[in-house]
């Protein structure tokens, strides 16, 4: 079968090749792709600066944002003809007390693996396989928005976070601030907006469909300030933690480009986060639950708003220009088959 493939390490690798089908021990199902998303992730990888191959080999296939068909769920209750996505990350063999509880998502040895991204082969290819445990059903009236799935479920497990850190205290959050109107962004104010916030986005790009979108979710646009939305984390949580009310919540889910050279470098605003009472928390990854309620919220969402999500589809052949971002992209995928 045809799989987009990758040399983690090795930047300008990527390439469509033949490769064996998808191996048993992945799992009992199996699964036809549908399309696979591409993300900041899947951009770092195909540079040559982040990602694994599996033990003894020197590619990996590449992509982690899956929506498949089920061709043969083996032993599962799954049916073929559903659709799925699969789970990302798989928890560590030890394993660590987080992944024994199934909160893979907060590893604390380092030593899960992840599709398409540490060890495990991704979802790039005709077909793959997974175990039934880590298939979720997606509705199948999505059809292809389906593959935004995993990127929700980022969102999901940061939203679920920064509630739990909001219950210390008195917890009746109003605005939302979403800094960036990249899919994550836009996701973020998706479920802020399920959540019937006072949403707010904040974006360098005063044209394009991006204002529109946020418009449309009862959300405010602003451009400018924030340092210009500058890439360097360390001047975004500096302007996060002047921006942020008193016993509020900053919740970064990503890291950013690396800072501008000769960009001075701020400290951590200390005397914010304490006088404020503020949290600054990370998020990654998401585990089986969060996977569960991003499935619902994307069945709660205008489907009109979520198309408007994915600006280019192309075909496995061209997935190197899907890995090429272009300024007005939002969520780039490749396309194997019609829904
Ligand atoms: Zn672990």
């Amino acid at each position: 079968m045809k799989a987009v493939t990758v040399a983690p390490g090795t930047a300008a690798s990527l390439r469509l090749q033949d490769v064996p089908e998808p191996d048993a021990s992945h799992g009992s199902v199996v699964v036809e792709t549908l399309a696979v998303g591409i993300c900041g992730t899947d951009v770092e990888i195909a540079d040559g600066g982040y990602g694994w191959a599996p033990p003894g080999r020197d590619r990996l296939v590449l992509g982690h944002e899956s929506l498949g068909r089920v061709v043969d769920p083996g032993p599962s209750d799954l049916v073929a003809g559903e659709h799925v996505v699969g789970i990302v990350r798989r928890p560590d063999p030890v394993p660590c007390p987080h992944c024994a509880v199934g909160e893979w998502d907060m590893c604390s040895n380092g030593g899960y693996t992840e599709r398409g991204i540490k060890g495990v082969d991704g979802f790039m290819s005709e077909r793959w396989r997974v175990e039934p445990d880590y298939a979720v059903r997606v509705d199948k009236d999505l059809g292809i928005l389906g593959v935004l799935l995993e990127p929700t479920t980022v969102v999901t497990k940061a939203w679920e976070h920064i509630a739990a850190i909001g219950l210390r205290a008195f917890w009746d959050p109003r605005t939302v601030l979403i800094v960036g109107a990249g899919p994550i962004g836009l996701l973020a104010a998706l479920v802020a907006a399920q959540h019937d916030a006072d949403v707010h986005v904040l974006d360098r790009v005063s044209s394009g469909r991006k204002p529109d979108l946020v418009q449309r979710l009862g959300g405010t646009y602003h451009t400018g300030t924030m340092a210009d939305l500058g890439l360097a984390p360390d001047e975004l949580v500096h302007g996060a933690m002047e921006a942020v009310a008193p016993a509020g919540v900053v919740c970064l889910t990503g890291v950013g480009s690396a800072s501008t050279p000769g960009t001075p470098s701020q400290a951590m605003p200390a005397t914010d986060v304490v006088l404020k009472n503020a949290v600054v928390l990370g998020s990654v990854n998401a585990n089986r639950r969060h996977y569960h309620r991003a499935a619902r919220i994307l069945a709660a969402a205008d489907r009109a708003w979520l198309d408007q999500l994915i600006t280019r589809q192309v075909r496995p052949d061209e997935a190197a220009q899907a890995v090429r971002r272009a300024p007005d992209d939002i969520k780039a995928v490749v396309r194997f088959a019609d829904t």
